[in-house]
């Protein structure tokens, strides 16, 4: 068999430390399957309609879906007797969100001696400076320089310490607020960028223009609403975290991007030779030069609290109940589109990771439900904000609720309740792993202990097939960054990590529970629960023997 050298000695490495820790092979004694079968298909499939039903809207952070889910989970922990181990002797870590908006009720644009709401008849894009700026106004077509189609939209007009008005039809993006011109498209944007290419707001960063109103074309007349929502709602950032979320790199020190609605376009053109509302402006032209524009955007901060929930089943050793063994699932998703094109606008994340979150529960609730308690204690983290960015798993790591230096290992649960059926060719499905299988991903990253382990316990029990594909780090995929664990591995923890596959109702409305695999579920589910109860009984805490490549730290 050809394998290089260092392959080689990293065989022999991974023998030295656990034989050195005189681990035996795993064996699960009748008592331990006693304690696993206290998980079960049904009581995962009650939980689940509960945590992904319509009425949970799909769990957002932050949201009331979300809220009630998380005093779900804490009720649960409360009747078994679990040790809160958030905020305070409480079962949450309260995490402030904040979100920079515009307080609507007191921004205006004003023109012509005529003055339009907030909201209503403008709403700003992008751009983050508030206050009151007046400046005369200068029309410049669709805003383009596309010089590789000879478009220059600047040609005759100077835009210093102007707003731009532009009109062009088409989709705005989230990378090009005004649309490419009709006819133009990405490959025609050669050169430089900036001086052979460049949308308005580039353009307007560039020479020193006050801001950019993008006139109302069809597509914004017919979306507004929709526009609104997504424009006029900026997103949460966790303030303890992060720096608020930067605005896109294009209209980073532009003031403001606003959207206009007709009333004000026509209020703008008013008196002009031309109004591209009414198709006869062709050329860039400056407005009459005492024409001024007014828009008073006032800020407002909001913030609300979100948590994560935080409960912890003591360990019965003396000495080792200092340590823990974390497991942990995200219970939020993605909520509600009340724009989306098909008549479900709730995605109800049944998998994604409802899964998890009820699988974690059932694991707490056969702890609480066994004659005997493992020796260390298990840390049991319910994460809010995953689909934001791994919030809670982050904030969790940087500010932990207990001495994180004693986690001896973290077991993250994201997606395990769907299987490919035989015969299923949804290309769709094309990686969902199978009735009887699971992917594993980091177990052997970190530890060959937690490696070790976690495959043997597995071979122990219900011998589920462990893919372990996923584990290369060249796998474009980067699942090893896109789930809770991320942060506990960054934060030298040993990790390992369950996960299905992607499906055809991945991050989809279709997401529901009466679409789970709950036998699988449920043989994952007691696998995973044995695993915690290896390491939780192990003599010495698992080694961290191996270092994370490069590319999985990004360091
Ligand atoms: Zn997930």
């Amino acid at each position: 068999m050809k394998k290089n050298l260092f392959a080689f000695l990293l065989t022999f490495t991974l023998l030295i430390p656990s034989a050195a820790f005189g681990q035996q092979a795993v064996r699960i004694t009748p008592a331990e399957r006693r304690m696993a079968a206290a998980i079960t298909a049904a009581q995962l499939s009650s939980y689940l309609h509960f945590v992904a039903s319509d009425a949970m809207g799909g769990r957002d952070t932050p949201s009331q879906g979300l809220d009630i889910t998380a005093e779900f989970i804490k009720m649960n922990l409360q009747r078994w007797g679990f040790k809160p181990a958030g905020d305070n002797g409480t079962f949450f870590q309260k995490m402030a969100l904040r979100r920079d908006t515009v307080d609507a009720a007191n921004a205006f644009v004003e023109i012509g001696g005529l003055k339009f709401a907030y909201g209503k008849d403008f709403m700003r894009v992008a751009g983050n400076n508030t206050g009151s700026v007046s400046a005369p106004i200068v029309y410049a077509g669709n805003g383009w320089i596309v010089k590789s189609k000879n478009l220059n939209a600047y040609q005759n007009i100077d835009v210093k310490g102007k707003y731009i008005a532009v009109y062009a039809e088409g989709i705005p993006s989230n990378q090009y607020i005004v649309p490419l011109p009709t006819g133009v498209v990405a490959a025609d944007l050669q050169g430089e960028f900036g001086r052979d290419w460049a949308d308005a707001v580039t353009y307007a960063r560039q020479n020193g223009a006050v801001g950019v109103i993008v006139l109302p074309s069809k597509f914004l007349q017919e979306n507004w609403e929709g526009l609104r929502q997504r424009f006029g709602r900026t997103r949460y950032y966790v303030e303890k975290l992060a720096a608020p979320p930067a605005a896109p790199p294009t209209t980073a020190s532009v003031p403001s991007i606003f959207v206009a609605s007709p009333e004000v376009a026509n209020s703008i053109f008013a008196g002009e030779s031309a109004n591209p509302l009414r198709g006869n402006a062709g050329n860039s032209f400056d407005l009459n030069p005492n024409k001024k524009i007014n828009f008073n955007i006032v800020p407002k901060s909001e913030s609300v609290m979100t948590q994560n929930v935080v409960g912890v089943w003591e360990g019965s050793d003396r000495v080792l109940k200092n340590e823990m063994v974390a497991i942990g699932a995200h219970y939020d998703h993605v909520g509600t589109n009340p724009n989306a094109p098909g008549p479900d606008k709730i995605w109800n994340g049944a998998d994604d990771d409802g899964s998890g979150t009820v699988a974690v529960l059932a694991i707490a609730e056969a702890l609480a439900k066994a004659k005997t308690r493992p020796k260390r204690s298990v840390l049991f983290v319910w994460h809010a904000g995953e689909e934001k960015g791994l919030w809670g798993a982050e904030y969790f790591n940087k500010f932990p609720t207990v001495d994180i230096k004693n986690v001896v290992a973290q077991l993250n649960i994201d997606m395990i309740g769907r299987s490919k059926k035989p015969g299923d060719t949804n290309p769709k499905n094309k990686d969902l792993t199978g009735e009887n299988a699971i992917y594993v991903i980091g177990s052997e990253m970190m530890s060959s202990t937690l490696g070790a382990i976690t495959k043997q316990t597995n071979d122990a029990f219900l011998k589920m097939t462990y893919d372990y594909k996923y584990d290369d780090p060249k796998d474009t995929n980067r699942f090893f960054f896109r789930s809770d664990h991320y942060h506990y591995a960054v934060n030298g923890i040993p990790i390992a990590f369950w996960f299905d596959g992607v499906h055809e109702d991945y991050h989809q409305p279709g997401d529901h529970a009466d679409k789970i695999d709950y036998t699988k579920m449920e043989r994952v589910t007691r696998t995973i629960f044995l695993t915690m109860l290896e390491l939780a009984d192990l003599k010495i805490r698992p080694q961290i023997d191996k270092q994370l490549s490069p590319e999985l730290t990004g360091r």
